[in-house]
């Protein structure tokens, strides 16, 4: 079983659809159990889906890079809020 932050390290070889078999097998178990997950993928997706619409490119590196920085900063930002809350630590 993976755990999210595998999962999101692996998320972007899997919609380019770079891993093999047995990773996608996992990839898509996890999704299936995790709600969060299926969430994340969700979204990007929909935005692929939107941008695509828009021009019949693949979607630019630097947006998707981000959009999975932000998605990764959500993730920890929750696992952090039941082990530490320190008022005024934003970077
Ligand atoms: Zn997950």
């Amino acid at each position: 079983m993976l755990t999210c932050r595998q999962f999101l390290q692996e998320l972007n070889d899997y919609l380019d659809a770079k891993v093999n078999m047995e990773l996608k097998r996992r990839i898509e178990s996890h999704i299936s159990d995790c709600q969060e997950c299926f969430g994340v993928v969700d979204t990007i997706r929909m935005t692929i889906q939107l941008y695509q619409r828009v021009e019949p490119q693949p979607l630019p590196e630097g947006v998707r890079t981000r959009l999975l920085k932000a998605l990764e900063e959500k993730v920890a930002q929750r696992k952090q809020v039941q082990t530490q809350r320190i008022p005024g630590l934003w970077f």
